[in-house]
């Protein structure tokens, strides 16, 4: 698979180590990764009318309104950044933003190359949430007993400061759970549809899974 070929999506459910693995995919292929949820956070800690609009959504765990999520990533995926490819973690999330996205594509005269769907039990998803600790400044996500960093509340790589996303909270994650098997599972078999789909197994150590994905991705 040639870089400019890949148009990858990874898929899983909160806590799958999405965007642990997009880091990692970032710089070996150096393309661009676009997580939805990162979008958003930047949005409402800038205070923007997205921002507003998406907080009451986010703080609960339900999913934000697909127009506004739908035209948010259009804008994005027609950045010249995104020409030789993108990682897209956390989008889509439903049928509805899968279909959106075919269209988006058609429009950038792009073709999807592979969903990678990360498949992780729930229990050890709610373990990982709740110690998930996340750099303020350059956004590398930590736990406290799986991955600890070296000094307690401070980032190994840029100094920042760690902190706890308040939708990581036990009665929140539940929610996002939730939401997740009601509504994202039907994306798998869209997907799986169009052969594009690859399920990998997302348990064990990061470099454990980032070599699974590797292999998919040869
Ligand atoms: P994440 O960081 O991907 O876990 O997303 C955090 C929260 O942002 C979710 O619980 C949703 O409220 C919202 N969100 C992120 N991506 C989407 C999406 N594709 N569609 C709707 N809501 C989203």
């Amino acid at each position: 698979m040639t870089n400019d070929m890949m148009n990858i999506i990874l898929f899983g459910p909160p806590g799958a180590g999405k965007g642990t693995q997009a880091k990692f995919l970032i710089e070996k292929f150096f393309i661009p990764q676009i997580s939805t949820g990162d979008i958003l956070r930047e949005n409402r800690k800038k205070g923007t009318e997205l921002g507003k609009e998406a907080e009451k959504y986010m703080e609960s765990g339900e999913l934000v309104p697909a127009d506004l999520i739908n035209r948010m990533v259009e804008k994005r995926l027609s950045q010249s950044d995104c020409e030789s490819g993108f990682i897209l973690d956390g989008y889509p999330r439903n049928t509805e933003q899968a279909i959106y996205l075919d269209d988006i594509l058609k429009r950038l005269n792009r073709k999807l190359k592979a969903v990678i769907s990360l498949v992780v039990d729930d229990e050890k998803l709610i373990k990982r949430l709740s110690g998930r600790r996340i750099c303020k400044q350059c956004g590398i996500s930590y736990h406290v007993i799986f991955n600890p960093s070296k000094q307690e509340g401070i980032c190994d790589s840029c100094g920042g400061e760690l902190y706890t996303r308040s939708d990581d909270q036990e009665s929140t994650v539940k929610n996002r759970l939730r939401v997740y098997h009601e509504q994202t599972s039907t994306v798998i078999e869209f997907y799986r549809n169009k052969n594009i789909l690859f399920e990998v197994d997302g348990n064990g150590s990061v470099d454990e899974v980032r070599s699974r994905i590797l292999e998919v991705l040869k």
